[in-house]
């Protein structure tokens, strides 16, 4: 499937779920947001129908993500069902880490290929002051779970604040020693206005890479796949790597190669616009598989160029990530 700028879009991501056992303070409130009813979330046999027209149509990975995707029952069937579609997608999931060590041997023999798990700090009163939650522990029993039981690479996102948790980058990068992880530092993106950190506590890209080049001597990974938006980095020796994912300041939309599906069955072109496709009213009036895929291809076309973060026209979404999926 090719965009109207020449991208190919192999990628789905896919939101099971709005729900969250954590809450995050650039993502949540503190008080959650009002749940979508059951029948406005997709059934898994309507995400279902979604993953195979988009497979049909070229697509070769695709992420559970949510909300938190562990929260939902039935998540390890359903992934077995995605992994079986014909076209063999790889399955691949983004989770906060807190139900990862129950469920890793049930995610795995259900095809799950690999898993991204968030954490912002190592340190357990500032897990709480971020998530507003307990659950430091949970998180990093589920690392070494999903590494024990071969979800790798495992790669572990970051979001520095500035001000919150940007002391802890140096800690961070040196798991890359001593763990098999790629630890990602992602820059906080103001999706949406109103989230518990203002727009200029994102931690540019440049300033994590001085604090990375401080710590030891580092080298640039050449990239395997060109899809993708993270640079990579290695330290002399290291068992794992390094990533930074320049999200704001420099835009990686040239490379975008990802459709991204909401828990309520609308398709977005892009994280930051709003021009969403509705799939549930088409997919509950018994769409067919070629409608689904005119949707789906509908939406790719409408992908624009790039997002505009940073410039004067640029109005926040709509939506924070819990209702996107980051
Ligand atoms: N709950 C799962 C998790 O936290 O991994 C999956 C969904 S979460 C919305 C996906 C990712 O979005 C997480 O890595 C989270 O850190 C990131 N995220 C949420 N809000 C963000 C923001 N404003 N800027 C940058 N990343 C953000
Ligand atoms: Fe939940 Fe993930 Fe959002 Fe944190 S970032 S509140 S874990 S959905």
């Amino acid at each position: 499937m090719l965009d109207r700028y020449g991208r190919s879009i192999d990628y789905l991501r896919l939101s099971i779920t709005d729900r969250c056992n954590l809450r995050c303070r650039y993502c949540m409130p503190e008080e959650g947001v009002p749940p979508l009813s059951h029948g406005d979330i997709l059934s898994y046999e309507e995400l279902l129908r979604v993953a195979e027209a988009a497979v049909a149509l070229g697509v070769r990975k695709i992420r559970i993500t949510g909300g938190e995707p562990l929260v939902r029952k039935g998540v390890t069937s359903f992934i077995a069902r995605l992994a079986a579609l014909p076209g063999s997608p790889e399955i691949v999931l983004t989770t906060n880490g807190f139900l990862l060590a129950p469920l890793v041997s049930k995610l795995r023999e259900a095809g799950l290929a690999r898993v991204n798990v968030s954490l912002d700090t190592l340190r357990p009163e500032r897990f709480v002051a971020i998530t507003r939650r307990q659950g430091l522990d949970q998180v990093l029993d589920g690392l070494e779970a999903a590494t024990a039981a071969g979800l790798t690479p495992l790669k572990l996102n970051m979001v520095p604040i500035a001000g919150v948790n940007d002391d802890e980058i140096a800690d961070f990068a040196r798991l890359s020693l001593a763990r098999p992880w790629q630890v990602r530092f992602i820059e906080y993106m103001p999706v949406v206005d109103d989230l518990g950190y203002p727009p200029e506590a994102r931690v540019p890209a440049a300033q994590i890479e001085s604090i990375l080049a401080g710590l030891g001597n580092l080298t640039s990974i050449p990239r395997a796949d060109v899809a993708g938006p993270a640079r990579l980095f290695r330290y002399e020796g290291a068992v794992g790597s390094l990533g930074i994912i320049p999200a704001v300041s420099h835009h990686f939309c040239g490379e975008c190669n990802r459709l991204r599906v909401t828990a309520d069955g609308r398709v977005r072109p892009c994280l930051f616009s709003n021009d969403e496709v509705l799939l549930r009213q088409s997919l509950r009036e018994g769409a067919d598989s070629d409608r689904l895929q005119k949707l789906l291809a509908a939406t790719v076309s409408a992908k624009p160029e790039r997002h505009r973060i940073g410039e004067e026209d640029f109005t926040p979404g709509n939506r924070p990530m819990h209702g996107i999926g980051g």
